[in-house]
């Protein structure tokens, strides 16, 4: 059985004061779901969240990492920095530092190994634009964004790996892949996985949906066979929305 998990991205959202409220909110509501919990506050306020999340079912990840160990990287956050503070997950390859942040998938490739080699757990994000879908090009663009982050791991390595398939015309727009789009996508990228390596790997991967997750929609999207969770932005800023879609397990 592979796991489920409902992660919320807070990208550049909450001062100290907003995580802590938060992380209270999320305390107040029961855990009656089945899926793993994970909370990605920005880098100044993990030390606190992870402090402040003590004895509760939530893990906090980092929604970024540098590829190197340390060094004249001004601004620049490591992994054993994160590891130190007692945070062994983080989100690479999201569409924004992609988009932002210029980043590709060669230095991808060297975050995932940086962070695998830290004994990290990595979600990796990828997903096609609009422009991609309209071409028909999807497939082709998520496999790449796949294939050139990932498969020069060990088969092994997959533990340790949570892929998340955030289409970028989803994100922060209101607008959600359907269930069928989703589902459709998913299974995709397991066979991607089964072709490359093996069945087995395939089948123990965990795949989150991403782009505008709500409460409302949130049942049917997860309870899609190859969809097992999601990576939620906007509505993990606030408590009650992301234990309902939490609950939606
Ligand atoms: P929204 O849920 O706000 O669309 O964001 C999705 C996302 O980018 C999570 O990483």
């Amino acid at each position: 059985m592979r796991k489920n998990i409902v992660a919320g991205n807070w990208k550049m959202n909450t001062d100290l004061a907003e995580t802590q409220d938060l992380i209270s909110g999320l305390k107040k509501i029961a855990k009656t779901s089945n899926a793993e919990v994970i909370i990605a506050p920005p880098f100044v306020n993990l030390y606190s969240a992870f402090e402040s999340v003590k004895g509760l079912d939530i893990t906090v990840a980092a929604q970024n990492m540098h590829q190197s160990d340390s060094g004249a990287f001004t601004g620049e956050i490591s992994a054993s920095m994160l590891k130190s503070i007692g945070v062994n997950t983080v989100i690479l390859g999201h569409s924004e530092r992609r988009a932002f942040f210029n980043e590709k998938e060669d230095l991808l490739a060297e975050k995932v190994n940086t962070a695998l080699e830290n004994d990290m757990t990595v979600i990796y994000c990828f997903g096609e634009e609009l422009k991609d879908r309209k071409f028909s090009e999807h497939f082709e663009v998520v496999h790449k964004q796949i294939s050139n982050a990932l498969f020069h791991l060990d088969a092994s390595a997959w533990e340790n790996i949570v892929l998340a398939y955030e289409p970028v015309w989803a994100i922060g727009t209101g607008e959600t892949a359907s269930p069928d789009q989703a589902q459709e996508m998913h299974a995709y990228i397991r066979k991607t996985i089964a072709d490359e390596y093996s069945e087995n790997v395939a089948e123990k991967v965990t795949i989150l949906y991403g782009g505008s997750v709500k409460p409302n929609n949130a049942e049917e999207i997860f309870s899609k066979p190859d969809v097992d969770g999601g990576l939620i932005g906007g509505a993990s800023l606030k408590a009650e929305d992301f234990m309902a879609i939490v609950n939606a397990f």
